[in-house]
């Protein structure tokens, strides 16, 4: 079966390979099956085994995009006598803040630029100024509305010496760049089955250390669908999900684990930052500037500065490259104009290449 290859520079759903695509083709079956739960079973053993050790950490499936997961994470790990501190410089640190507002949730809101790293000393001293109510901190690890990378390293730092519980959103970092939960101090990370693991849409994943997660039982849940540890105990009583999974996008997903277990994480971040460099270089060429500094940028994804130039459109370049199979994405920051390309998938330099070829087609039509 032929399937058309589209280039996609959004930062997922993300181009799939032709494998993962097809692996969606299967026999129907009832996700109830235990050779469905087998299935499930070793996908999320895998998935934990990708950022920690799975003696100590487990895995929990949602049905649902990114989104759900952290709302998942979020509503179950902030009791109600609890209070987390939000690290928000970019869309989703904002996106946490809703969260817990809708929800009710304590929390402090961390404001932060959103191109400049975050600056640990005054970090510090607000954790320092709250300790006596934080018990949890929180924040994104590749700050997907521009590409900025927290250090999530030297945070963890922090969450330990203050004894914080640390939860991490790695939407957009998980399987594209090295994590190690342990050695970071994360209790809780998440991620979902489209972004860098090169999967379907349809799956977000909690992984979790084990101890905390079982404790998470003497808390009173805030939402019933997305019951984090109601549905780790369901999983490990039946083998099931609680609720309908998509059921192709995991078989979509059991492949796309299969294909970075064979490239490792540690070869698809250097095929993701070769992409990046090359972008970089050729977006330098054509006389345009990116927002965040190299050196604090994620590889991942880059914010540009639209150009200035007589004529110009953010829509009409869209469709022009979208005429041409490559799919670019809108900018998210308010003071500046820009777009963003992200260079996640199953995509090299060679189509970062070609894009650039096709970007530069269309500014000479201005
Ligand atoms: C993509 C993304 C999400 C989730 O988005 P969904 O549209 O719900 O899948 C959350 N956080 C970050 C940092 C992301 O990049």
């Amino acid at each position: 079966m032929e399937v058309k290859r589209n280039i996609l520079l959004n930062p997922g759903p993300a181009t799939t390979t032709h494998t993962v695509k097809l692996a969606q083709v299967v026999p129907d079956i009832c996700p109830r099956e235990l050779e469905f739960g087998k299935m499930m079973e070793e996908v999320c053993k895998d998935l934990v085994q990708f950022v920690a050790d799975y003696e100590t950490y487990e895995c929990v499936l949602f049905g649902g995009s990114g989104t759900a997961g952290v709302e998942a994470m979020l509503t179950s790990v902030i009791g109600e006598e609890d209070c987390v501190l939000i690290i928000n410089n970019g869309a989703y640190g904002k996106r946490m803040c809703e969260i817990c507002d809708v929800y009710g949730i304590s929390y402090v809101e961390y404001k932060s630029s959103n191109i400049e790293p975050v600056n640990m000393a005054k970090l510090e001293e607000v954790i320092a100024s709250k300790r006596e109510i934080l018990t949890h901190i929180a924040c994104i690890h590749n700050e997907t509305t521009t590409g900025l990378l927290n250090d999530v390293t030297s945070i963890g730092q922090l969450a330990k010496a203050y004894q914080l519980t640390f939860l991490v959103d790695a939407m957009s970092s998980y399987a594209g760049i090295p994590i190690d939960m342990e050695q970071m101090n994360i209790s809780y990370l998440v991620a979902s089955s489209n972004k860098n693991i090169q999967g379907m849409a349809g799956l977000s994943f909690v992984i979790a250390n084990r101890d905390q997660l079982v404790s998470l039982k003497e808390k009173k849940a805030r939402s019933f669908y997305l019951n984090l540890y109601a549905q780790y105990d369901y999983f490990v009583k039946t083998k099931q999900l609680r609720f309908t999974p998509p059921v192709q996008t995991v078989y979509a997903l059991k492949q796309a684990i299969e294909e970075l277990k064979r490239e490792t994480v540690e070869g698809r971040y250097k095929r993701y930052t070769k992409s990046w460099e090359v972008l970089l270089e050729g977006i330098e060429q054509l006389g345009l500037t990116y927002l965040v500094e190299k050196e604090n940028q994620s590889h991942i994804i880059t914010t540009i500065v639209e150009p200035e130039v007589e004529g110009y459109s953010f829509e009409e370049m869209h469709q022009y490259l979208y005429d041409r199979g490559y799919t670019i994405y809108p900018g998210k920051i308010g003071e500046a104009n820009t777009f963003r390309i992200a260079n996640i998938g199953a995509i090299d330099e060679h189509d970062i290449k070609g894009f650039l070829k096709e970007l530069k087609g269309y500014l000479q039509t201005l």
